[in-house]
């Protein structure tokens, strides 16, 4: 590839609206350009790195025995009303109507589609185990597009569905895909975790998201330290052990008077106890109706856990009415006590042993105190609505755990019959039986990954690219004009390593050296063989290491051949 031929609008200022570092470089690179909020224009240089990516996991697929296929990207509303995602998914699915009114929706995943094509294609056990996999574009509109195609609206995914004929095959496969996974991005040069993930309302250990570790994730991991142990879960599902206090002889109920004090800080220094004393409730809106979660003040509600619970897909804080309603006062002082209408309440297990606590009166202020469940007010059972947090300590081993933050890439599910089952997706098993397909899929954001690679390699130059997805591996710089003794040298080599196969783009814009070399770091390649006067004199040239900035010297006639023990050789 020659550059003087290539679009490559690279940039020296920093683009105004990108918020983190991925994002900046892609435009400043000249990978990236915008088209509207969330949608963009992959430039050549960024669809080269995609091209890699894609190779990589396709590669994975293979070995994992799946097998590709193309669906397509307009899916008929009658399917995702089949399985109930058509009201479920809400406005993040992108819905549209035909010219004949007949409804649509851009697929945002394809669980519904593969879930048809295997019940009209797939009729008995001997067809299993089966795995299709796809390279598509995928559509979701996001509340909030950002940072680039990190979060877009348009993305590429690769999505693999498998169909199994047992729960053993199922898992078998899964462990089978979470090697693939693992591999994919060792291959891409990744520093990555595979954590525990919420599975919805599924539920059990039934997913894993693959996390790249950079300070600018969305999501947040809490980990366990210890290495026998190795817990890790993202803080929509982790547990944890926290300090649980001694139990105390039963005191006496009593009501006392806290004057405008409301919140747990308040109420904790006005009657000077410490905040595990005091039990928060908090009133939530649900599909259902209103609830309240009970925890204790020195911890937080995991509305994602209590969204299970309560078997629910809306959750709210409830508003400053029905908080009146239903307890009768203003809000501030809501309790589990003499509550005005009647409500279900979910107990977190921080309460199991809390003796002699706080709670609001369900009256302007006032709290009671020496509140005993069971004593004054019944909790049924226990559930863990808790939010996990670094310091807390391992429900495996004890340790005090972490918390890092990381950038889902990928996540791998097992659905079981969540789909086959809703959309009678069945085949003809071994004892004559028909029964629907147990399955798993699995997603990887192939856009995500290339922000996700530049999050976690670059310097203040630019992106430094892992060689295995890097857009060209070797950039030649002549740095003399074009028709000088050097410009014929690099054109020479240029020619050698490109028999070779190497993924290798010459300079030869007539453009000055500092310009040359800026935009040969800003775009990261990883080797720059550079051809000066100098090194014409010596008969030898220098090859840069974008990593490390180290120049190795290397006579001409041996230049091919390093730079294939380089590229070959790590
Ligand atoms: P997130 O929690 O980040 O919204 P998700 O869990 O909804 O993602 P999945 O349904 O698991 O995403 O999709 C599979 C993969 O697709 C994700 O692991 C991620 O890498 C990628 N992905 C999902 N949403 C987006 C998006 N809006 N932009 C770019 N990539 C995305
Ligand atoms: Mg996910």
């Amino acid at each position: 590839m020659l550059l003087s031929k290539y679009l490559l609008p690279t940039l020296k200022e920093t683009p105004a609206d990108a918020e983190i570092t991925s994002h900046k470089l892609m435009i400043r690179a000249g990978m990236l350009r915008k088209v509207s909020a969330g949608i963009y224009n992959y430039l050549p240089l960024c669809l080269r790195v995609i091209k890699k990516i894609e190779n990589i996991v396709r590669d994975e697929m293979d070995k994992a025995g799946a097998l590709e296929l193309l669906m397509p990207i307009l899916t008929p509303a009658e399917l995702w009303q089949e399985s109930g995602r058509w009201t479920v998914y809400g406005k993040e699915l992108m819905r549209m109507q035909d010219r004949h009114e007949n409804e649509y929706a851009l697929g945002p995943t394809h669980e519904e589609v593969i879930t048809a094509l295997a019940r009209n294609e797939v009729k008995s056990y001997k067809q299993l185990p089966l795995c299709l996999y796809q390279i598509q574009d995928k559509f979701r509109d996001e509340v909030r597009p950002r940072f680039g195609v990190m979060r877009s609206r348009e993305f590429i995914m690769k999505d693999a569905y498998s169909f199994h004929s047992s729960e053993k095959c199922l898992d078998n496969y899964y462990q089978i895909m979470y090697e693939a996974y693992s591999n994919i991005f060792k291959r891409c040069g990744l520093r990555f975790r595979a954590v525990l993930a919420d599975s919805g309302a599924i539920g059990g250990d039934n997913t894993h998201e693959f996390m790249v570790l950079a300070q600018s994730g969305e999501s947040r991991v809490i980990s366990c330290p210890n290495d026998n142990c190795g817990y890790a879960a993202t803080d929509e599902t982790a547990k944890s052990k926290i300090f649980q206090p001694e139990k105390e002889e039963f005191l006496e109920l009593r009501l006392v008077d806290t004057p405008s004090q409301k919140s747990i800080e308040e109420v904790s220094n006005f009657l000077k106890l410490p905040k595990y004393k005091l039990v928060k409730t908090l009133l939530y809106k649900y599909d259902d109706g209103v609830a309240a979660a009970l925890i204790r003040g020195d911890c937080e509600v995991n509305e994602i856990k209590l969204k299970h619970i309560l078997n629910t897909i809306n959750l709210e804080l409830a508003d400053d009415k029905t908080i009146e309603e239903i307890s009768g006062c203003e809000p501030g002082y809501a309790g589990p006590l003499n509550l005005k209408k009647q409500i279900k309440l979910i107990c977190d297990s921080s309460l199991k042993q809390l003796t002699n606590f706080v709670v609001g009166a369900n009256e302007k202020d006032k709290h009671y105190i020496n509140v005993n469940h069971q004593r004054d007010f019944k909790i049924e059972k226990f559930y863990d609505i808790r939010l996990a947090n670094p310091g807390d300590r391992c429900i495996n081993c004890d340790a005090v755990l972490e918390e890092y933050r990381g950038i889902e890439v990928g996540q791998i599910f097992k659905l079981g019959t969540k789909y086959s089952a809703k959309m009678n997706a069945v085949y003809n098993a071994e004892d004559g039986k028909l029964k629907p397909f147990v399955m798993g899929c699995y997603g990887i954001g192939i856009t995500r990954i290339v922000a996700a690679a530049i999050e976690q390699n670059n310097d203040e130059k630019g992106i430094v690219w892992p060689l295995n997805i890097a857009p060209f591996s070797v950039i030649i710089l002549p740095l003399n004009k074009p028709n000088s003794e050097e410009f014929k040298i690099a054109e020479k080599i240029y020619n050698e390593i490109k028999i070779k196969n190497i993924d290798v783009v010459l300079d030869d814009r007539a453009v000055g050296p500092g310009f040359k070399f800026k935009d040969a770091e800003l775009i990261g390649i990883p080797y720059q063989i550079i051809v000066g006067a100098k090194s014409l004199n010596e008969q030898s040239i220098e090859i840069g290491i974008r990593k490390t900035g180290e120049k190795i010297l290397v006579k001409i006639s041996e230049v091919s051949e390093k730079i294939e023990e380089l590229l070959y050789e790590k």
